[in-house]
């Protein structure tokens, strides 16, 4: 039995004192939920903040991205041993917000100006591996664009992206990580992809883990779904078998809406 998932990311959103009112919230409403695994993942200016907040809570913490490397010349980067030092668990790798479908941000169209940061499955991996070696959990995500989806490529694009986040990752490693499965058009939209269709891919993405490794791996393999989660949808996607949680932008950040999904997600394991 997988125990069902509600990870939040909060973006770069909350100052230090939004933090802490944020994760006060959270913690208020379900600090003390066991059905559910429960993991904040607020910027990183804010890991301090949010950690002492959940610090007695089952609630976990996680970073939005690192860098492989362990220290060294990286403006600007974190490394996996920083943020565990900051008392994270998980850290969410490959959001499509941060992989590049571009060479610069000048061939971006407007919409899609949030996809400059760069990461490729290369680079996907390359953090899966060193944040493994660090002993943090990735939280990997994958997903299709709107023009993959409408060309039929959907399964094809996703499944690349998962056979390139596990290349050369031992089983007993990829037993630590969680998948998520977040179609680009849904996120931050409004707009959430179907839950039947939803719980095909993710399906699917057992499937290939299950190619990869063994039945018994991808069978224990929490894979969640994201994209414009919200407390009025939720249920529909966490009543499907292959959803196993979600990953939450825009709900993660108000501990209400919040609440409701942690709360939808413990009593989908009962
Ligand atoms: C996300 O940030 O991963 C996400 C799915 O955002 P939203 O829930 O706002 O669509």
């Amino acid at each position: 039995m997988r125990k069902p998932v509600m990870a939040g990311n909060w973006k770069m959103n909350c100052d230090n004192e939004e933090a802490k009112e944020l994760a006060d919230g959270v913690t208020a409403h379900a600090g003390q939920v066991e059905g559910a695994l429960v993991i904040l993942c607020p910027p990183a200016t804010a890991l301090t903040t949010v950690q002492s907040s959940i610090a007695n809570s089952a609630i976990k913490l996680g970073g939005q991205n690192m860098f492989w490397e362990e220290d060294g010349a990286f403006t600007g980067e974190l490394s996996a041993k920083m943020l565990l030092s900051c008392g994270c668990e998980y850290v969410i790798i490959g959001h499509s917000e941060r992989r590049g479908r571009f060479g610069t941000m000048d061939e971006a169209d407007a919409d899609d100006l949030a996809a400059v940061f760069g990461d490729t499955d290369a680079t996907v991996n390359r953090k899966i591996k060193s944040a493994l070696a660090a002993g943090l959990k990735p939280i990997a995500c994958c997903g299709e664009l709107l023009a993959e989806r409408q060309a039929g490529r959907t399964d094809e694009v996703v499944e690349a992206q998962v056979r390139a986040m596990f290349d050369g990752v031992s089983a007993s490693d990829a037993e630590k990580m969680i998948v998520a499965y977040e179609p680009v058009w849904a996120i931050g939209t409004g707009e959430v992809c179907d839950a039947d269709e939803a719980d095909r891919v993710c399906g699917m993405i057992r499937a290939t883990v299950a190619d990869v490794y063994s039945q018994d791996l991808a069978d224990g393999m929490q894979v969640l779904y994201g994209g414009s989660v919200k407390p009025d949808n939720v249920d529909g996607l966490m009543a499907k078998p292959d959803i196993d949680g979600g990953l939450v932008g825009g709900a993660s950040l108000k501990a209400d809406s919040f609440a409701a999904l942690i709360e939808s997600a413990a009593q989908s394991a009962q």
